[in-house]
């Protein structure tokens, strides 16, 4: 079966003062239809890049996809044609982003907005248009939605605002949705409905789901799989039961130990000493090695290949491999 979404060993380059920095170094990751992958990592550890030079929509110039491929249906977006890709990503592939007030048109009404989608995608009539986006906001819970319609996106709530972001990226069905830390400038109930929400709608409509995230709390009940990036790389991916069971690299184990912070909207307190670098200034062999609590010589030395951990290593199996890039996964994997 080819595979909804496959990106493989992309890389991004971004131009800054101090030189070039490579903010995204050969990642790989994909998805079947109907799945969801979380992509976990601190901010700066490259998911947003990698999730934005998926859709295009990478700052240019700095920002630059330097290699790699990002198939989508087996097809690669990166060398089709301009039209095709514009159509791919117009109607196929949504996104949604963590601030929907920015993201959304201050000065238009959020049912014309809605409705723009059908006029535009659809060819519908301006009427039609109009009653589909009264009904795709009553879908996401606006409560009263037809009197809400002419209302403007700073009129609404934060948790509003984000169901009205879901509609306008469920509007034309599309069959793969990337969402950047959809829930976290909310509070963590409405975290909770919205994440719920979204769940709901990716098993209705039988869509792709690319859930990025830095708080592990959101992923355990929506994921499938899970892959964990850090310093540009992806550094551990499994099915999320095993990775939450038996992580097979100490920055998933740290991840994975640190504490929620009720207070702070669902922040968690790193367990992990330390910052992440900066792209510029990489440090040797293991880019986690200055905050590993596991580091000998050989993790200065030499950078980890991405390890598939052993399928006897208490895996669920099935068609996404773990694997794991540390010297010493098997060590890690088994306590
Ligand atoms: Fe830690 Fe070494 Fe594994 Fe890197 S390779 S995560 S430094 S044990
Ligand atoms: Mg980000």
């Amino acid at each position: 079966m080819t595979r909804l979404l496959e990106v493989r060993d992309l890389r991004v380059e971004f131009r800054t003062r101090d030189g070039v920095a490579e903010a995204v170094g050969g990642v790989s990751y994909g998805l079947d239809a109907g799945r969801t992958l979380a992509v976990l990592g601190e901010s700066g550890s490259g998911k947003s890049v990698t999730a934005q030079a998926v859709m295009g929509i990478l700052d240019s110039p700095p920002g630059r996809v330097t290699g790699g491929q990002v198939l989508f249906r087996g097809r690669d977006l990166l060398t089709m044609g301009a039209r095709e890709r514009r159509r791919i990503r117009g109607a196929a592939m949504a996104m949604i982003f963590q601030d929907a007030l920015s993201a959304l048109n201050p000065v238009v009404s959020v049912g014309a907005q809605l409705a723009e989608m059908y006029e535009a995608h659809r060819g519908m009539s301006r009427k039609d248009a109009r009653r589909r986006a009264v009904e795709l906001m009553d879908r996401v819970r606006i409560p009263a939605a037809g009197q809400r319609a002419g209302d403007y996106p700073h009129q609404f709530s934060g948790g509003m605002r984000q169901r009205i972001m879901i509609a306008m990226a469920m509007a034309l069905e599309p069959e793969l949705i990337i969402a950047d830390e959809p829930t976290t400038a909310l509070d963590v109930t409405v975290q909770a409905q919205v994440m719920d929400l979204l769940a709901e709608l990716r098993r209705e409509y039988a869509m792709g789901l690319v859930l990025i995230t830095h708080d592990l709390g959101v992923v355990a009940d929506v994921a499938d799989t899970i892959a964990v990036m850090y310093a540009g790389r992806i550094v551990e991916t499994a099915p999320v039961r095993d990775l939450y069971r038996r992580p097979a690299h100490p920055y998933t184990r740290g991840l994975l130990d640190s504490v929620p912070r009720v207070d702070h909207r669902g922040e968690r307190l790193y367990a992990i000493k330390g910052a992440p670098p900066s792209p510029l200034t990489m440090p040797s062999g293991c880019p986690f090695h200055p905050r590993c609590p596991r580091a000998q010589d050989i993790c200065r030395a030499e950078r980890p290949p991405l390890y598939e951990v052993a399928a006897d290593a208490g895996t669920d199996a099935g068609a996404d491999k773990r694997t794991s890039a540390c010297h010493f996964w098997k060590e890690e994997l088994h306590g």
